[in-house]
């Protein structure tokens, strides 16, 4: 019987490549005091882990290595937490399947 291959998501990320647009992130939080309910769940949420808190409490965002999978935009774009684009073309991820 043929053994099932093993897949890990860590190394499937690791084939794919960053393009960083320097000094234009494509996404932006608004600028706050005490984080909303959303800026905190994206902490835990973003599969790239482009969120985090700051030492003053507040959540910032990192877009490099950003999968442009749109959790944070459906979550929490429409509370006026932040901005989200697309990166300007030939920007941003750059996915290696296989
Ligand atoms: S689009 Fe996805 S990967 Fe990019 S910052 Fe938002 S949640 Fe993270």
């Amino acid at each position: 019987m043929a053994e099932t291959p093993t897949v890990r998501v860590e190394e499937k990320l690791y084939q794919n490549r960053y393009l960083v647009d320097a000094g234009r992130p494509h996404i932006v939080v608004a600028p706050h005091e005490k984080p909303s309910k959303e800026l905190l769940l994206l902490v835990k949420l973003c599969p790239a882990h482009c969120y985090d808190i700051n030492g003053k409490g507040q959540v910032e965002v990192s877009p490099d290595g950003c999968l442009e999978c749109g959790t944070c935009r459906v979550l929490a774009e429409g509370s006026g937490a932040l901005t989200w684009t697309y990166p300007r073309g030939g920007y941003g991820i750059l996915f290696k399947f296989g």
